[in-house]
C-alpha cells in the first residue's frame, strides 16, 4: 500500500509499504515513523477481497471525480459507450451507505458483492477495480472512471444491445488490454518515467 501521507502525484516507488495479512507493516522504514504507517481503512477495504479472491492480484480505488458522483446513483454503468462495454457483466454494486469502512467486516461485505466480478461500484463512495497486477487495476480504473463521465453527462443515452456489448467487450477485454492501457496512461502522463 501508499505510505500514508503521501499524496499520489507524489508517490514513488520507495513510498510503498508492504502490509502482511494481519495488518502489520513489513518495513523497516515505516517502524515508530509515524503513528499511521498505512492508511488502515484502505486495508479494511483490501485485505479481505485478496482473502476471499485469491486470483486477483491487485485492487485499485481512489474516490475520482466521476465516479465518484456516478456511485451515487446506486447503478450499474449501463452499456452506452465503448468504454462501457468493457465492464459489462463484470461489475457488481455494493448497495451500503458503509461509506466510511471502519473494520475489516465491511471489506468482507463489499467481497461478498463483488462475487466472482473484476470491479465493484460502492454506493456513495466510489469504485474498486481489480486486475492480475497493480498496473492492470490502476488501467481498469481510468477506464471506469471515462465511462462514468460518459454515463452522467449522456444526456439520453440509448443503451447498446446485448449482442453488441458482448462484441465490443470480448474483443476490447484481452489477457493483455489492462496492461496495454496502463502502458498508455504512463507513456501520455509520465513521459519521461
Ligand atoms: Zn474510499
Amino acid at each position: 500500500m501508499l505510505r500514508y501521507g503521501v499524496s499520489f502525484h507524489e508517490a514513488a516507488l520507495e513510498d510503498t509499504v508492504l502490509v502482511s495479512p494481519g495488518g502489520d507493516t513489513v518495513d523497516d522504514r515505516s517502524l515508530g515513523a509515524v503513528a499511521a504507517p498505512i492508511n488502515i481503512t484502505g486495508y479494511h477495504i483490501h485485505h479481505p477481497i485478496h482473502e476471499a479472491r485469491p486470483d486477483i492480484e491487485a485492487a485499485a480505488h481512489v474516490h475520482a471525480p466521476y465516479a465518484t458522483a456516478f456511485s451515487t446513483e446506486r447503478r450499474l454503468l449501463e452499456p452506452i459507450n465503448q468504454e462501457a462495454t468493457q465492464f459489462f457483466e463484470d461489475h457488481a454494486l455494493f448497495d451500503d451507505e458503509e461509506v466510511q469502512i471502519l473494520s475489516a467486516d465491511g471489506g468482507k461485505r463489499i467481497a461478498v458483492a463483488l462475487e466472482d466480478n473484476s470491479h465493484v461500484i460502492l454506493a456513495n463512495h466510489g469504485v474498486l477495480t481489480t486486475g492480475k497486477s497493480a498496473a492492470e487495476a490502476v488501467a481498469w480504473l481510468v477506464e471506469m472512471e471515462r465511462a462514468s463521465e460518459v454515463a452522467l453527462k449522456a444526456q439520453r443515452p440509448v443503451r447498446l444491445s446485448d449482442e453488441a456489448t458482448r462484441i465490443a467487450r470480448d474483443d476490447l477485454v484481452r489477457p493483455w488490454s489492462g496492461w496495454q492501457i496502463y502502458s498508455y496512461l504512463i507513456r501520455r502522463h509520465l513521459p519521461n518515467g
